[in-house]
């Protein structure tokens, strides 16, 4: 049997060895951002570091500035097309990609071979941690245009041993057709887009739980690492759910183990941090910052992930040292909703709604009305008693939550429906 870990050495080490492994490659980003590149030479010289050796403890890296995703956009629009942090000769640089664009204009990513093979790497300890390998068919059910989504994943499987299907260019219908006909057993997709190919199976009279697909390895969105949102992947598709958590502009930072117990930080690749949102101090709850270790050709450091976490220190039944983050991606820090004075994530909607099999697609809208904050829930179902299932899941945000939402039902077919990352609440409160 292959090996559970894609790096036994790092992924098993001793936390101090972990951690000077970190500060000797920190400083070595370092090092190349100060060399080349405008943007982190002028954030890190106004910080007063001129040389690696500033940086002498993890200590002093938490003592740099924030890197905002703010700023790598204005500095894209100032130095136009790459922007002004690349520390190597543009020539090197072979691939781009692009930001999802989902909150704004996209930020373009450039990689030299070096920090490509990097990203691929990361993947590598992705697809032991759920024992994919040799002998698995992984379907990607994916556009493949210039956003990122799974076009590392895809070929960091090459490392892995995995035979690779690209689900590009195809219908839901056909990309259900291609698992069937070619024993695709992983399936990679976004949450939200694998419960539409199950709605769109059920139409088809598909029965994904025969189909080949044992394992599901989930991006793009939190759904995989909440509860309800997971029981319907595993039941409509009968798979094993595996959350991965990544960002263009950072790399693929986070994976699921067998133990299921919460998202593994890749804490070789990567240096993590956890930042109380109102005190801005350490925490085990609150903003997740991030600093990329094997991309000094791109480099991120500090970087403001704008993702709510909880930070758990508890050993893993897997035997890595990597620490996790139970319930994955909480959800982003300037998505929470305040209403009616209750602090509510979406995803803690998603959590209740979800629980309702029935439930095919929904929105969340937000407005005032009389000084007061409603909430509306607006479902789509396939049963024909709508109205019971809007009461019971007003009844249920109300005993959750705390306050009452309306709950209505839209005809069938007419609410949005997602491949990349769903859109479901809408803020008309200003
Ligand atoms: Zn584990």
């Amino acid at each position: 049997m292959a090996s559970p870990y894609f790096d036994a050495d790092g992924e098993t080490a001793p936390r101090e060895i972990l951690e000077q492994r970190q500060l000797t490659r920190a400083r070595r980003v370092i090092e190349a951002a100060l060399a080349h590149g405008a943007f982190y030479q002028q954030k890190l010289r106004s910080a007063g570091v001129v040389s690696a050796s500033d940086v002498s403890s993890l200590d002093d890296l938490r003592r740099l500035p924030f890197t905002t995703k703010a700023e790598l956009i204005a500095d894209q629009a100032a130095h136009p097309p790459f922007g002004s942090r690349l520390t190597e000769p543009v020539e090197h640089y072979v691939r781009l990609h692009q930001t999802s664009g989902t909150t704004g204009r996209p930020l373009r990513i450039v990689d030299t071979d070096e920090s490509w093979d990097w990203w691929l790497r990361c993947w590598g300890y992705i697809y032991r941690g759920a024992a994919v390998g040799p002998g698995d068919r992984l379907f990607a059910a994916f556009s493949f245009g210039p956003f990122i989504g799974f076009w590392s994943g895809f070929e960091g499987a090459r490392l892995v041993g995995a035979m690779r299907i690209p689900g590009g260019g195809q219908t839901t219908e056909q990309r259900i057709q291609q698992i069937f006909d070619l024993g695709a057993t992983v399936l990679m997709s976004t949450p939200t887009y694998a419960l539409r190919m199950a709605e769109t199976a059920r139409s088809m009279g598909a029965d994904l739980r025969a189909s080949p697909i044992r394992k599901g390895i989930h991006a793009g969105e939190p759904g995989a690492s909440i509860p309800s949102t997971r029981a319907q992947l595993e039941e409509a598709w009968g798979m094993e759910v595996f959350d991965h958590p990544g960002m263009t502009e950072v790399g693929p930072w986070g994976f699921e183990c067998l133990e299921h117990a919460g998202v593994h930080l890749l804490e070789s690749e990567y240096i993590f941090e956890v930042l109380d949102p109102t005190s801005g101090k350490p925490g085990d709850e609150g903003e997740l910052i991030i600093t990329n270790l094997g991309r000094g050709a791109n480099p991120v450091i500090r970087y403001r992930t704008g993702d709510r976490v909880r930070l758990t220190r508890e050993p893993c039944g897997c035997g890595r040292t990597f620490r996790r983050i139970p319930g994955g991606v909480i959800g982003r820090i300037d998505d929470m909703l305040i209403v009616r004075g209750v602090n509510v994530f979406p995803s803690a909607i998603e959590n209740i709604v979800r629980r309702f099999d029935d439930v095919h697609e929904f929105t969340v809208e937000l407005y005032r009305e009389h000084e007061m904050d409603e909430m509306e829930i607006c479902l789509e179902t396939a049963r024909g008693d709508g109205d019971g299932l809007a009461r019971a899941i007003a009844i249920q945000v109300h005993v959750d939550l705390g306050f009452r939402p309306r709950v209505s039902v839209a005809p069938a077919g007419t609410l949005p429906r997602f491949e990349l990352k769903a859109r479901r609440v809408f803020d008309h409160r200003s």
